[in-house]
Formats: structure tokens, sequence, C-alpha cells
């Protein structure tokens, strides 16, 4: 008889999850992939072959980088024939980019890649861990008519699973850790995993994964606030090879009128620099042109991220400069929902 169980892939990135207490500083550090299963005996009971590869040296997701990102995009290729899923162990901290970051990387998806990660170690007696990782694999075995039930980057926390690029860390201190304020949660875990099949992305399941490993990270991040002074502006504008700013401005996308400002901006556009408009809100949307404190952007060219959220939009940015498309391209690509970032 041909063995039908689905085969789960665990990638072991580092974070709190595999964690243990250097008896010497009392520090949180990574410990040994293997040790991290041993505490686990419950995932031999779920109804899946999990194999398991871990990176060579685990890290704390704060030095998450774009060349992590590629690291996890490549083994993801490499094993994407071989298993049915995806789940990647990773730190909290940076977790929303990451999820974000691999949601454009890797097109025409049509497997699950689940990340996820703990509050609390392992090994610790009231560990968030154990739940989060066993429904995970869970999550990421779910079968549909043969083949996977989700087709695409998500998070799951705490009982929640997410779209990955709609979620942002809302908590250093609560089990409830992440967010998705834009759109619904995918599936909810109670005495019953209900999965909200609506809400799923449906990829072309015509079209095979594409991997995208060209990402331009020569991009700023400006929050505005009321006192912000051109100089700090211009030094950030003025970054050598600079190709793109996400500004982040208030409320649905405004900013101030005062003229120094949209003429700085309008300057820079026109020296090839993108500048994308999003909100500091965690939800909602920018509407360029709904309120005359942001008419002026919209006239200047400055591109909407709609309802994107930070973590998606500097993802998004550096995907789409790297696949060097023209300024106008680049403009309309960016307001199109491309991985279901944006409503
Ligand atoms: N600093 C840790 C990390 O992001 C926190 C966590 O794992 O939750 O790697």
């Amino acid at each position: 008889m041909i063995e039908t169980k689905p085969r789960i892939l665990l990638i072991y990135t580092g974070g709190t999850i595999g964690m243990v207490k250097d008896f010497e500083t009392g520090a949180l550090r990574a410990f040994d992939f293997e040790t991290l299963l041993d505490k686990i005996p419950e995932l031999q009971l779920l109804d899946c072959f999990i194999e398991t590869i871990s990176f060579e040296n685990p890290i704390d997701s704060s030095n998450m980088n774009p060349k992590y990102w590629v690291q996890l995009a490549e083994i993801i290729e490499s094993q994407y024939n071989k298993v049915d899923g995806f789940v990647i162990l990773h730190g909290s901290d940076t977790m929303s980019y990451s999820a974000s970051a691999l949601s454009f990387m890797l097109e025409n998806l049509a497997k699950p890649v689940i990340f996820t990660g703990s509050q609390l170690p392992i090994g610790d007696l009231r560990t968030d861990a154990k739940e989060n990782l066993i429904t995970s694999i869970q999550v990421a075995a779910l079968q549909k008519e043969g083949s996977p039930l989700i087709k695409e980057v998500c998070l799951y926390f705490e009982y929640k699973l997410y779209r990955g690029n709609r979620t942002t860390k809302i908590n250093a201190e609560h089990f409830e850790a992440f967010d998705s304020l834009n759109y619904p949660d995918l599936a909810e875990s109670g005495v019953h995993l209900k999965v909200n099949e609506d809400y799923l992305f449906k990829p072309d399941l015509n079209k095979p994964l594409k991997v995208h490993k060209t990402l331009d990270h020569n991009i700023a991040l400006i929050k505005l606030f009321p006192g912000i002074t051109m100089g700090v502006l211009k030094s950030i504008f003025s970054t050598p090879n600079l190709k793109a700013v996400i500004i982040e401005t208030y409320g649905a996308g405004n900013c101030t009128t005062e003229t120094w400002f949209i003429d700085m901006l309008k300057a820079y556009i026109l020296k090839g620099i993108h500048v994308v408009n999003i909100t500091q809100c965690s939800g909602g949307s920018v509407m360029m042109g709904h309120y005359e404190t942001s008419n002026a952007l919209k006239n200047i060219g400055v591109i909407s991220g709609k309802d994107i959220t930070t973590e998606a939009a500097i993802s998004k940015l550096m995907y789409v400069l790297g696949q060097k498309n023209s300024v106008k391209s680049l403009k309309t690509i960016y307001e199109t929902s491309l991985r279901g970032e944006i409503s």
C-alpha cells in the first residue's frame, strides 16, 4: 500500500522557542535543534512525516536580514517537490518581516509555509511553544482532495492562523503577540481547528513556483511626527544609492502641507527616488486625496501603500525594486495586490 501521510519540513532558524538560559550571564541563547525535538515527544503522534533542517548557526531574529530570507527561500525551493508543507521556527521579533518577505519571494506558491515561534522557551514549564509548534504542523499538513489546503505564507501564534504579510507583532509580553488588523484570521484553533476557507489565498495552480532571490534593500523608512525637521529628512533622502523611501504618515495618509515638505518630496521624486505613503495607524488604509493634507502627495506622484503593514511595505519594496521595473510600472505594481497583502 502506498503511504499517503503528508510530509512536513520543519526549518529551525532560531528564536526563543529553541533557547536556553546561559548559566553564567542569565541571558537567553540558541541551543541545538536536536534537543528541541527531544523536548516534544508528542510530535511523533502527529499524522504526518516530519523532516527537519536547521540554520547552521541559529539566530535571534533581531539579527534577521535579506541574506537569511534568500537562504530560507533556497531551502524551500530545493525541497518543494519532496514535501507537502513547511513550518519555519523563527523568533517573534521580526517574524512578520520574514513572513512578508517570503510571501513576495515565493511566487505561485501552492503549499503552506507556516511561520511560528514562542514567547517562552520550549523547556519552560509555562511555555506557549508546544501548542504553537504542534498546531502549525497540523495546519501545514491539512489536505483537501489530495493536495495542501493552505497555499500561502502564514503565521501561526496563540491559537490563530494569519496571512503572514498582514501581521504585526503587537505585544512583547502577552502570548497573543501578533495581530492582523486589516485582514481576517485564516483559522482558529479551539476544540476544533476552524479554517475560514473563503479567506485563503488562491494562487494560479497552472503556474510553477518561481523563487525571487534579488532584493534591493537601498530603502529607508521615515515615521512622520509633528516637528520633524528638513535637515533630518534631507539627510535620509541624500543617502548614497537610495532608491526608495517609505513614509509613515498620519491617519488615512495625511501629512503637513507646509511648502518646504511637499517641494522637497517633489524634487526627490523627480530625481527618481520612489516615495511610498503608508499609515502609522495599525489598522485602516491610506486614501490619498481624501483630505486636503494628502492631496499634494497624490499630485506629486507618491505611491499609495493602501492598507499594507509596515513590515510588508518594506519587503514588497525590496522585492519590486529587485525586479528592475520602470518608474511608472513600479508605481502600478506596488499599488497592486501581489500576494494578498493589500485589500
Ligand atoms: N528575541 C527573540 C527573537 O526574535 C524573541 C522571540 O523569539 O520571540 O529571536
